[in-house]
C-alpha cells in the first residue's frame, strides 16, 4: 500500500490547492495556508458577504437574499481562483467547493434549499476556457438539505463586455437582460440556491436572481467562493 501510494504520488504529485506546494498524499492544504487564508469571520452582514467590520453596504438590499462565502478575494484565495480560472487547473474547484459547503451548512441552517444552480457561460466563454469554474464549483457542493443540481437553469443569451473592465455603476447595465431561464425548468416555490466563483458589485449575481424570481423562485441565495473587500469611504 505505501509503495502504491509512493508510486502514485510520483505521476500525480498532490499539491496545496491555494499555492501549489507538494504535499503528502492524503493531505489537502498546506500547513501555512490554512494559517492565513483570508477567511470572512463573525459577525457577517448577509446583504454583502463580509464581515460586518468590512461592510460597505448598509443592508442594501439585492434581488438574493443572503450572500454566503469562505473567502476575501485576496492573498491565497485569490491565488486559487486564478489558478482554476487561468491557469487551466479545474481540479482546484474541489477545495474551494469543500470550504464554500461548510460556510452555508453553518450559516443556512435554518434554510431548506431545493435546488443548487450556478452562474452560466455564454457558448464562446465556455469554449475559450473548456470548463464554467462556477459550474465546477456548484458540483462540487454538499449540502445539508441535499438540493438537486441543475446547472443548466439560467442561460446566457449573449456575450457582454468583461464585468471587470467596467466600473460598478456601469455594471449593472452591462448585464441587464442577459440571462434568461432555460426551456422546460419549472422552479415555482422553489428555495435556491445560486454559486459563482467572485462577488465583485454583484451585478452579474443580482441578475441571475432577478431572472429566478421572476420565474416564480421563492427565494435566491448567493454562495460564492470569495469576495471582493470594498474600499471604505471615508465620511
Ligand atoms: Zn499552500
Ligand atoms: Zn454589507
Amino acid at each position: 500500500m505505501e509503495f502504491l501510494k509512493r508510486f502514485l504520488m510520483l505521476i500525480y504529485p498532490n499539491r496545496c490547492s491555494y499555492c501549489g506546494e507538494l504535499l503528502a498524499i492524503d493531505e489537502k492544504i498546506c500547513n501555512d495556508c490554512f494559517e492565513s487564508l483570508p477567511r470572512i469571520v463573525e459577525p457577517f452582514c448577509d446583504s454583502c458577504g463580509v464581515s460586518k467590520d468590512n461592510c460597505c453596504c448598509k443592508g442594501k438590499k439585492k434581488a438574493y437574499t443572503k450572500v454566503i462565502s469562505p473567502f476575501y478575494y485576496e492573498g491565497n484565495a485569490r491565488d486559487a481562483i486564478k489558478r482554476m480560472k487561468f491557469s487551466d487547473k479545474p481540479y482546484i474547484s474541489k477545495a474551494l467547493s469543500e470550504e464554500m459547503s461548510k460556510s452555508v451548512n453553518q450559516r443556512c441552517d435554518d434554510i431548506l434549499f431545493d435546488i443548487i444552480t450556478c452562474v452560466p457561460m455564454s457558448k464562446k466563454e465556455f469554449k475559450a476556457r473548456g470548463f464554467n469554474q462556477s459550474e465546477l464549483l456548484a458540483k462540487g457542493l454538499k449540502i445539508n438539505s441535499s438540493p438537486i443540481i441543475d446547472v443548466d437553469l439560467l442561460v446566457k443569451l449573449y456575450d457582454i463586455a468583461p464585468q471587470h473592465s467596467l466600473s460598478s455603476n456601469q455594471r449593472q447595465g452591462n448585464v441587464f437582460g442577459v440571462f434568461d431561464i432555460a426551456k422546460n425548468k419549472d422552479i415555482k416555490g422553489k428555495t435556491i440556491l445560486l454559486c459563482d466563483d467572485v462577488k465583485t458589485t454583484g451585478s452579474t449575481a443580482n441578475e441571475c436572481a432577478n431572472v429566478l424570481l421572476l420565474a416564480g423562485a421563492r427565494e435566491v441565495h448567493l454562495v460564492c467562493a470569495a469576495v471582493v473587500k470594498s474600499k471604505k469611504t471615508k465620511h
